[in-house]
């Protein structure tokens, strides 16, 4: 099994600097399987027992959590003027490698994952992987059977990007879902804009075949399980919850 340097686990898993935490090791606020341990590069396995300041922390190197983006907050590490989506996650869920999924625009609401697993948000984001994504657009115009079949056949941004095939389905008089599998910058808006449509509002309804929980309020994030978020990998294309 590899292992971390104990500075690094309570550096990330206590939301402190390495610096903080390498003091709080030499200081011996740390214990390993029960004992104190001063020394800030001992090799600590990832799922060893340990604790900081008498709390146990979390054994689960990775973590998963669901937020629903609202608006005003932007998808970034840290800014000096804008709120960012990680100062909305919980004291007890936070985490100093933790970073979203993608990004959403500072007005687009919806799904948002976040978590400290690279290789795992690789999969989400990988348009190979062709994990679709829905989104809810109140259009300030109509989605015609023309456009339905453009986004379909792929839609040439105004810069000359092909986007690959997306699913358009119009919702009420102005609003659509539409589904992409991919994440270039402002998409869903330069989609749009190509078919001489604005969009006013945008929310992010599901990835995969994971659906934004009804019950989670904007604002709010929770930590699932891996496990729960397997339906991810599912409902590709044309299949889904929301749109067919
Ligand atoms: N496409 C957009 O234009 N904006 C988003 O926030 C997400 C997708």
């Amino acid at each position: 099994m590899t292992t971390e340097r104990l500075d690094k686990i309570i550096a990330s898993r206590c939301n402190l600097s390495r610096k903080e935490a390498r003091l709080a090791v030499r200081k011996g606020e740390v214990t390993v399987a029960g004992n104190t341990v001063t020394d800030p590069g001992f090799a600590t396995a990832p799922d060893a027992a340990v604790t900081f300041r008498g709390q146990a922390l979390s054994t689960q190197q990775y973590c998963y959590l669901i937020m629903n983006k609202p608006k005003g907050v932007i998808c970034a590490s840290t800014d000096k003027r804008a709120r960012t989506v990680l100062d909305l996650v919980p004291e007890p869920l936070k985490r100093k490698d933790l970073f979203s999924i993608g990004r959403l625009d500072k007005d687009t609401t919806g799904l948002l994952l976040l978590t400290n697993d690279g290789a795992f948000a690789h999969e989400i984001l990988s348009p190979k992987k062709e994990i679709y994504k829905t989104y809810f657009a109140v259009l300030d115009g109509q989605v015609t059977d023309q456009t339905v079949r453009n986004f379909l056949s792929g839609v040439t941004l105004a810069d000359g990007t092909v986007c690959r095939p997306a699913f358009l389905r119009a919702a009420g008089e102005n609003s659509a879902y539409v589904k992409i599998c991919e994440g270039k910058y402002h998409q869903v808006k330069r989609m749009f804009g190509a078919a001489g449509l604005g969009v006013n509002e945008l929310k992010r309804v599901a990835i995969g075949g994971f659906a934004l929980p009804g019950d989670l309020k904007e604002g709010e994030c929770k930590a699932v399980d891996k496990s729960v978020l397997n339906s991810l990998f599912f409902a590709k294309k044309a299949v889904s919850v929301h749109i067919d």
